[in-house]
């Protein structure tokens, strides 16, 4: 129950339109498409996609494929659940059989990277798997030490630069050897997420990708990006950016217990066809979740 706690709001936006599907007869039709358009929105589903779900349900209900309320309201957890899912619903992490497996964890400061990273290592440490660290945040001086508490808190080794102006790659790629040469299965590597500075962040971490695949030829096996899921709609343009630059594999969207709108799930996932792994639900070691498209639906139109 805890994993989807957090939609509170956009639960209460879509309750308004259970109640008017409640009544609903055809005659009502439009008014209450108008409605489910508005909540949609609000919910930042976005208005490409609140104009889809609205003009599909419209064309059934004409053709008399939806005969009540509670048929409408079907059709629309599923074919939210259709968005979520159709470009491939691979939520497992994708490594390969070649160890070490090599999974880099991308996105902008403060959304949640690191933490993530943590806990994805408690997570796989708790399924028996041997994990190094690799602390590729050598920009922001407190990521390596915030990365070495999780590396003590999961027992997990880790691999730090060592002295100032260590570039992220070598630091990436020392890792990778030593995961090679001892036998690790995952290497899980942390990227840096500043957003302003001379030396691009997206020239650093193509050339951290590139470092990667020196090591290990076809690694990384899953570049994650980590997005801010109170962000809201705002997330996209940053998502197409990384997506464009480094080929993204897979989302995780964090924060999604506090002011999360669900929409923007959605919307993302749609927009760039690339499929959510994991979601944050909370501050904790364990709240890292698989995302469960099913229950993401059922929680946000309960
Ligand atoms: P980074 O800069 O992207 O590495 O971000 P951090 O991992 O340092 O996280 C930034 C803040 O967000 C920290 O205070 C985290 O505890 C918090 N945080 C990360 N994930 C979640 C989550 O799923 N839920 C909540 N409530 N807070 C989170």
């Amino acid at each position: 129950e805890k994993v989807f706690s957090g939609f509170s709001k956009t639960r209460e936006n879509l309750a308004v339109v259970d109640e008017l599907l409640l009544y609903w007869n055809l005659a009502d039709t439009d008014r209450v498409l108008d409605e489910l358009e508005e909540a949609l929105l609000v919910s930042d589903f976005g208005p490409r996609i609140s104009f889809k779900i609205v003009d599909c349900l419209r064309e059934d209900i004409l053709a008399g494929k939806l005969k009540s309320g509670s048929e409408i309201k079907e059709a629309l957890k599923r074919s939210v659940l259709q968005l979520l899912t159709s470009k491939g619903n691979k939520s497992d992490l994708q490594l390969g059989f070649r160890k070490p497996a090599v999974i880099m964890v991308v996105g902008v400061n403060g959304g949640g990277k690191t933490t993530s990273l943590g806990k994805l290592a408690c997570r796989l440490k708790n399924e028996g798997v041997k994990v190094l660290l690799a602390a590729g945040d050598t920009f922001r001086a407190a990521a390596s030490e915030q990365l070495e508490v999780w590396a003590e808190r999961t027992g997990s080794e880790i691999v730090v630069a060592e002295g100032d102006k260590v570039k992220a790659a070598s630091v990436l790629s020392q890792a990778v050897r030593k995961g090679k040469e001892q036998g690790y299965d995952v290497v899980l590597c942390d990227t840096s997420g500043r957003l302003h500075t001379n030396y691009s962040l997206m020239e650093e971490l193509v050339a951290c990708k590139k470092a990667v695949a020196k090591v290990i030829p076809r690694a990384p096996n899953e570049i994650l990006l980590v997005l801010d899921g109170t962000t809201g709609l705002n997330m996209l343009p940053q998502a197409r950016e990384f997506n464009e630059v480094v080929g993204i594999t897979g989302l995780i969207l964090t924060k999604l217990d506090g002011s999360a709108r669900g929409g923007c799930v959605v919307s993302v996932v749609d927009e760039l066809g690339i499929p959510v792994k994991f979601v944050g639900v909370g501050e904790g070691v364990d709240d890292l979740q698989p995302f469960d498209a099913e229950a993401f639906v059922d929680a946000i139109f309960s």
